[in-house]
């Protein structure tokens, strides 16, 4: 299983969650947090990811123990 996860270089641009309102929203600090981790598809998780200007979404690889 994989999933998104924003890391520190996220500035609050918006426009993972202009683009994936679904997915992302901007939190009360003013950065992206990942709101549904229910898409698998490493081919559309690499999608969102490079939505980023700032390379702040990373695609994790979960093991079945996390
Ligand atoms: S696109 Fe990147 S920098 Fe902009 S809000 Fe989303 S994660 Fe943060």
């Amino acid at each position: 299983m994989a999933k998104l996860v924003v890391n520190d270089n996220c500035v609050g641009c918006g426009a993972c969650a202009a683009s994936y309102p679904d997915t992302f929203a901007i939190d009360d600090e003013g950065r992206s947090t990942v709101i549904n981790n229910e898409e698998t598809e490493a081919e559309t998780l690499n999608e969102m990811a490079s939505i980023c200007p700032f390379g702040a979404i990373e695609v994790k690889n979960e093991t079945s123990n996390d």
